[in-house]
């Protein structure tokens, strides 16, 4: 039993109990942990506020037996417009489903908690979130040990391509010569949208904010890096057939700016 100060990002909260709320909250000190805030979905009580799936809170946390609990938690920003925007929403709860699916328990990882945090800034600001997404989603699979390699055939190790496509299954490009020789399931990928792809890596996510949104280049990409995760995630990831039904279904009018 004890105490412990924290400040986290909540990635999910579930119900717990009659009143209670479980929230899987990604911490700057402790990596990620499980907490349950007592009474946080009654609504007078005084956690129901600060306990919102993206809320960024600093709280004191009481180690139980079993279950940790949240004693108490001052909210340091609501990011509330990722929550009244359905499109932004499902983007944040991409990225968080990402994490609490990558992420083991009680792994500190501040690395990724800052780069979650700043991409959450910019996700709030952004008007169209298609390339920042692709941006953090690969930037994510680096910090988590997942890279996909970009800059030479993962088969025979060449650099010079010409490259077919990306095996999903393999982790990286595929040249001519060694596609036709293994057989794999390769995603095609424009040699533009690959450039594009290997400088994200370096871009910053308030830089590439300001930038004219490609829909086709977004969609290309995403094929890619949806797969790719999908298939190191091993289970069905909800936010992302979520996210892709929204964004098939988003007018062709919003995706001009
Ligand atoms: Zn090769």
């Amino acid at each position: 039993m004890g105490l412990y100060h924290c400040e986290g990002i909540i990635l999910r909260t579930r119900g717990f109990g009659e009143a209670d709320r479980i929230v899987t909250l990604f911490t700057k000190e402790k990596g990620k942990i499980e907490a349950v805030a007592r009474g946080a979905r009654r609504p007078r009580n005084r956690l129901v506020g600060v306990t919102q799936q993206f809320s960024y809170l600093k709280a004191l946390i009481f180690t139980g037996k079993s279950l940790d609990q949240i004693s108490q938690a001052e909210l340091i920003k609501s990011f509330a417009p990722l929550r009244d925007d359905l499109l932004k929403m499902a983007y944040a709860t991409w990225w968080a489903e990402i994490l609490d699916v990558f992420l083991p328990l009680n792994e500190v990882n501040s690395e990724v908690f800052l780069f979650l945090l700043a991409g959450l800034v910019v996700l709030e600001k952004v008007p169209d979130p298609m390339l920042v997404s692709r941006a953090f989603e690969l930037r994510l699979l680096k910090y988590l040990g997942y890279e996909p390699v970009l800059d030479r055939c993962v088969s025979c190790q060449k650099a010079e391509g010409p490259f077919v496509g990306f095996a999903p299954t393999e982790g990286g490009l595929f040249c001519r010569s060694c596609a036709g020789a293994a057989g794999v399931n390769l995603i095609p990928v424009r040699p533009a949208a690959l450039s594009f792809l290997r400088d994200l890596y370096q871009a910053d996510l308030r830089e590439l904010a300001r930038r004219p949104v490609d829909p086709a280049l977004g969609n290309e990409l995403g094929q890619l890096l949806f797969t790719f995760i999908q298939l190191r995630a091993e289970k069905t990831l909800k936010s992302l057939s979520f996210l892709q039904s929204l964004m098939a279904w988003t007018p062709p009018e919003a995706d001009l700016n």
